[in-house]
């Protein structure tokens, strides 16, 4: 299957319909449907957009960077007059009166949305298992997990059922689903991409952000959402570089470096192997490379789910039954209706963020927990900063481990947590990170490597990820 890149190049020179292309991945999408990647699909709809550009095109009005292509939406992320579930239990009637600012963005640059992803109810976890909508499925091995939150939209671009999709990352939901379905995911620098319509996790850490097949394509998509926006404060008004044209210039003046404690025990050994054996092309291309220390990696893990839980109970504290959607029936009193409505609308995993979250947060704990948490992030952002002041970018793995089996780790949420322990570390320091497929395991699972770079440096991901991805590991390339 072509990149996006390519399929919006042939739209604009009239090679193909897009009324056409979208009964092709609309019967995708049903062909795929036992991979549970989509909550919603909008068929009707798309039928009627594609059929709007098709008439434009044929007028010969100019058309958007995005024309021609198909896009996904996981369904944390609010469109006008639609259903927006975070797949919960309590969001399942919940229609948006707005459009999320990057919904707008595509829409303007006439990108087609065919419908809304699968996810981790309210993006909490690593698998989509935690979806009130059943389980998405992993393409490569349907008896394994596609990562999360964003599962559905990594399976959406695995097996060609949209060209680009939207996720959002607030410890790893994207780059670690990219890496379990193989395929590309960024998640940008916090401040890069607008949150607003973006149904809040953990706010200092959440951050929206593209997958793709290639990095151009991620590079592509990443320029139409990112920028300043006055309805998200945390925006910076930093300039969005044109990434496409940034792809051109080689990327040898980037000194890399490989943090060691991103290998030690825990991490399996082919994936190890790939990454080297990427690492050793790098050099023989003439790259420097430097060994780093970040030694508050260990803290990582424990940090994060501090921070992410305590701020998930003060966003999630909105869902009462009186403002959005489910609310129990048959209640007494005001009392009964919150606990009830709480009780039967949120499942197992968010109901130990809250209580964590909330704990955390209590008097007398706060201290000892919140406040200790938040001295360690800055510390590990201190870290994070002085590993950029020596090298550009540094390559890690994405995950642990290849893609888990279905089930494997429902019952231990530790074990489950920990698959995220390559991830979390960038939200906490707030830069930006891309996983890019580079290789396989014996298995044929997708092996993923990470590539980090400081805040507003995702012109040195993508320059790197692309030459890798050109130049040393070509047969990686998605074609589903
Ligand atoms: N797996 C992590 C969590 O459960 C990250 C999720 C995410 O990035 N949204 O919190």
């Amino acid at each position: 299957m072509d990149s996006a890149r390519v399929r919006h190049q042939q739209y604009v020179e009239g090679k193909f319909r897009l009324a056409d292309a979208v009964e092709d991945y609309l019967e995708r999408i049903e062909a795929h449907k036992d991979l549970n990647a989509f909550i919603q699909v909008y068929a009707d709809e798309a039928r009627e957009r594609a059929r709007e550009l098709d008439a434009r095109r044929e007028r010969g009005e100019s058309l958007g960077d995005l024309a021609g292509l198909i896009i996904a939406v996981k369904d944390n992320i609010v469109i006008k007059d639609h259903l927006t579930t975070c797949a919960s239990h309590i969001l399942e009637n919940f229609v948006s009166p707005y459009h999320a600012t990057v919904v707008e963005k595509i829409l303007q640059a006439d990108g087609l949305i065919i419908g809304k992803t699968n996810l981790d109810e309210f993006a909490m976890g690593s698998s989509t298992e935690n979806s009130y909508f059943g389980a998405t499925r992993n393409p490569v091995d349907p008896e394994r997990v596609p990562g999360g939150s964003s599962g559905g939209s990594a399976v959406a671009i695995a097996a060609g059922m949209a060209d680009l999709a939207l996720g959002s990352d607030t410890g790893g939901s994207i780059r670690q689903p990219a890496a379990f379905c193989g395929v590309v995911g960024l998640k940008p620098t916090y401040g890069r991409v607008s949150r607003y319509g973006l149904v809040a996790y953990a706010s200092s850490l959440d951050q929206i952000g593209p997958f793709g097949r290639t990095v151009e394509d991620v590079a592509l998509f990443t320029r139409i959402i990112a920028g300043a926006d006055e309805r998200d404060s945390t925006t910076v008004p930093t300039e969005v570089p044109d990434y496409l044209q940034e792809l051109q210039r080689d990327p040898r003046d980037l000194t890399i470096g490989i943090p060691q404690e991103y290998f030690q025990e825990g991490l399996d050994g082919e994936i190890r192997t790939a990454i080297f054996q990427v690492i050793d092309r790098l050099k023989e291309e003439g790259f420097t490379l430097k060994e780093i220390r970040l030694p508050l990696t260990d803290y990582a893990i424990a940090t994060y789910y501090i921070v992410a839980t305590a701020e998930a109970s003060s966003n999630l504290a909105r869902y009462d039954g009186v403002r959005y959607g489910f609310r129990a029936e048959g209640v007494e009193d005001l009392q009964e209706m919150y606990f009830r409505t709480r009780s039967e609308g949120f499942g197992t995993e968010v109901k130990r963020r809250i209580m964590l979250g909330t704990y955390v947060l209590s008097a007398g704990y706060y201290e000892a927990y919140y406040k200790k948490a938040q001295q360690v992030r800055r510390m590990i952002k201190d870290e994070f900063d002085a590993a950029f002041r020596e090298v550009d970018i540094l390559i890690t793995p994405t995950t642990p481990t290849p893609a888990f089996r279905l089930g494997e780790k429902l019952d231990d949420p530790l074990q489950m947590y920990l698959s995220d322990i390559y991830t979390v570390t960038v939200n906490l320091a707030g830069i930006c990170a891309l996983n890019l497929p580079i290789a396989r395991t014996q298995q044929g699972l997708p092996i993923g490597m990470q590539l980090m770079a400081g805040m507003f440096r995702e012109s040195d991901l993508f320059r790197l990820g692309h030459f890798i991805e050109r130049q040393l590991t070509p047969s990686t390339q998605q074609v589903p």
